[in-house]
């Protein structure tokens, strides 16, 4: 393998999300190659002695590490600039891998309530039956944050902007107090993207991604990836996913490396136009509210450019007739789909109360301002002017 993963010079993420990781076989191919293989063979019964003595460098099997999937992690690790990265065959494989692999009996985690559903069960469900105390705290409240952290605690998780109600959390400030308290930070950083927002360099310590969403970005394949320090990824994380098995399909983690060379491109485009439907929205009559990071009247604007260059490819809004109003401007929609996926190349909408925060129960969305009237449209790459009809003559069939 011709290894050219591009160290140097510093290349912008552009640059890097074209060639960074790419390692060529002796057959110079130009696009990344699919190693669709479980094993590899060693050249002597020695080799295979040094290889699992971890004196010699050599794949195994595809579920501890696969050329593929490792071009993607190295990619991923560059953009993020992270030390390291593992990929896994899910978003919530990861956040599950990044949770359990840090944590055992007795052990406190505090995360803010704003959570993606699957994330919130493994914390207030999973968590608890092996003996894991958890503590919800609302996200946007430093207050709750200080108080819940004057306790020892061994992992903060958290998400910013959060889903569906891209509420912000203040970064460093959390990550300040969380160090404090003997955690570390995982920040689930899907709706940023790992282009509008490097935690990392924000104080957290983990980062994850559901690569479902924008960075495959085209509504095709599941995957994950974990991105840390070099030491904890490989003595915590990697003895956990090499043992257990949450691996990326090499097929997967090659579509999704393809995704990567597109992801500045389809973010800026979406981006764009998330802005100018938000925009579009607040001025029209029977919408109670429109959350848009970007635009100036949301409750943490400030926060939300201190910490993110852009407002990303999300726009939650509130109808003021309720559940009856959203269901008929969503029924009513003909080029934007009804589905709960985000980040693709389609644009998307969902009702959060009574699809994915239907499980949470009413108090908790409550607690959530989740209402009853709250829909959650994730912008694709169609012609912003489209979508903008489309949303207008629903919303004026819906009134
Ligand atoms: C989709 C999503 C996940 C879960 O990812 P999967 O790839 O569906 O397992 C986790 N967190 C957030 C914020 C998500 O949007």
């Amino acid at each position: 393998m011709n290894h050219s993963a591009l160290p140097t010079p510093p290349y912008r993420p552009a640059t890097l999300l074209v060639h960074g990781g790419t390692e060529r076989s002796a057959f110079g191919e130009t696009a990344e190659a699919l190693f669709l293989t479980s094993g590899f063979v060693y050249d002597s019964a020695e080799q295979a002695e040094a290889t699992f003595a971890g004196t010699a460098a050599h794949y195994q099997y595809s579920r501890f590490a696969n050329p593929t999937v490792a071009m993607l992690e190295q990619r991923l690790a560059l953009l993020e600039g992270a030390e390291a990265c593992r990929a896994t065959a899910s978003g919530m494989a990861a956040v599950h891998a990044a949770m359990v692999s840090h944590l055992r009996a007795g052990d406190r985690v505090v995360a803010a309530r704003a959570l993606f559903g699957s994330c919130h069960w493994i914390v207030s469900t999973l968590l608890p039956r092996f003996g894991i105390d958890a503590v919800f705290v609302d996200g946007t409240d430093l207050g709750q944050w200080r108080e819940a952290l004057r306790v020892p605690t061994r992992l903060v998780l958290l998400e910013t902007p959060s889903n569906p109600m891209l509420e912000i959390i203040d970064l460093p400030a959390v990550c300040r107090m969380a160090h404090d308290a003997g955690a570390i930070v995982v920040v689930d950083n899907v709706f940023a993207t790992p282009l509008l927002q490097q935690p990392l360099r924000l104080g957290a310590d983990v980062v994850v991604y559901s690569c479902t969403k924008h960075i495959d970005g085209q509504g095709r394949v599941l995957g994950g990836a974990v991105l840390g320090t070099r030491q904890w990824i490989e003595s915590t994380l990697q003895p956990f996913i090499r043992n257990t098995g949450p691996a990326l399909s090499p097929f997967n983690a090659w579509l999704l490396l393809k995704g990567l060379e597109t992801l500045p491109l389809r973010v800026q485009a979406a981006s764009a136009s998330a802005a100018r439907i938000a925009e579009f929205l607040a001025g029209q009559p029977g919408i109670a509210r429109v959350l848009y990071p970007a635009r100036a009247d949301h409750p943490q604007h400030a926060l939300a450019m201190a910490q993110m260059s852009g407002g990303g490819t999300l726009v939650s809004f509130e109808l003021a007739g309720g559940k009856a109003a959203s269901f008929r401007a969503m029924n009513a929609l003909r080029l934007i789909h009804i589905s709960n996926n985000l980040g693709d190349t389609k644009s998307l909408i969902t009702h959060p109360a009574t699809t994915t925060h239907m499980r949470i129960g009413a108090e908790e969305r409550a607690r959530l301002g989740i209402s009853e009237g709250v829909l959650r449209l994730s912008v694709g790459l169609e012609d912003a002017a489209d979508l903008i009809d489309d949303l207008a003559q629903a919303l004026r069939r819906a009134a």
